[in-house]
């Protein structure tokens, strides 16, 4: 793997990092709640969740 894939790479890890996830389920796109003080993405449309 070259400089310039690997650069590519880690930038999208970091975009997948900050930006909200879909939900793996039903590829809604998911909110942000808090579970007893944790902060998790919850899924509006089937509830899924998951850490955030
Ligand atoms: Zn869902």
């Amino acid at each position: 793997m070259d400089d310039l894939e690997r650069h590519r790479r880690l930038r999208l890890e970091r975009d997948a990092l900050l930006s909200t996830p879909n939900c793996p389920t039903c590829l809604q796109q998911m909110e942000p709640a808090e579970i007893d003080g944790v902060p998790v993405w919850r899924c509006p449309e089937c509830g899924a969740e998951r850490p955030a």
